[in-house]
């Protein structure tokens, strides 16, 4: 199947209220660009370079989100443009959004992203470290940033049920905070789901899945 074909195959599937990323790291913008086509406009990179390059070259009714990790020197780059910033994971990196979103004269929407998975590699706060940063004072000091929401990443493993009680962990902890409103706080997005899982997470609870290769084929690297 093409790629618009994917694309149309999957959106037909997801319930109203579930938006989709379209991940398209590692994809020249031609590729990019027959999912423009078919009219999709929000799509996720896991690099600052490869982001700033596909938004330099590319139409500018894209929403960019940020999906992968982000150091805090390269916050700069992004701060004029990105839409959504999956994978915050720290007091330090929320503050240097901030900074660099008061010189932009923005409000930059980020995700906290919370460690579900059984695995080393994995990005993230712990569920600990998130409700410390919730609750710190220095978080009510941020004005250009707003927490919507968080993001997660399941293991990656075949066992359907450990990936489903991942989930489920953050969709609960999603919910108990869910009732907290403040002027930067306010979660409205659980971003959960990839090509493998994305099925699972939204039986979850998930509004927001980050798919890749069931768009655009298997990557090579
Ligand atoms: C690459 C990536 C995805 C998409 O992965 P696929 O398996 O290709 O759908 C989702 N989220 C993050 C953080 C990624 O880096």
């Amino acid at each position: 199947m093409s790629i618009a074909e994917n694309l149309f195959e999957i959106k037909s599937s997801l319930p109203k209220d579930v938006t989709l990323i379209a991940v398209t790291k590692t994809h020249p913008p031609e590729k990019l660009m027959e999912v423009y086509d078919a009219g999709h406009r929000i799509f996720g990179e896991n690099k600052v370079q490869e982001m700033v390059d596909k938004y330099e070259a590319l139409p500018k009714d894209i929403q960019w989100h940020l999906i992968g990790h982000l150091q805090t020197n390269k916050v700069k780059y992004i701060a004029p443009f990105v839409s959504l910033i999956h994978s915050v994971d720290s007091l330090k990196l929320l503050q240097e959004i901030n900074k660099q979103a008061l010189k932009n004269n923005r409000i930059i929407d980020c995700l906290l992203q919370i460690y579900i998975a059984n695995e080393e590699t994995k990005f993230g706060l712990s569920f600990e470290e998130a409700e410390a940063l919730i609750s710190s004072e220095q978080l009510k000091d941020l004005k250009n940033i707003k927490v919507t929401g968080f993001m997660g990443m399941a293991s990656n493993t075949d066992d359907q049920e450990q990936i489903r009680r991942e989930f489920r962990s953050l969709k609960s902890f999603f919910t108990k905070h869910s009732p907290f409103l403040t002027f930067n706080f306010s979660l409205l997005t659980l971003s959960m789901g990839m090509s493998s899982d994305y099925s699972i997470a939204i039986e979850e609870g998930s509004n927001m899945i980050r798919v890749g290769s069931a768009i655009f084929g298997k990557r090579d690297v």
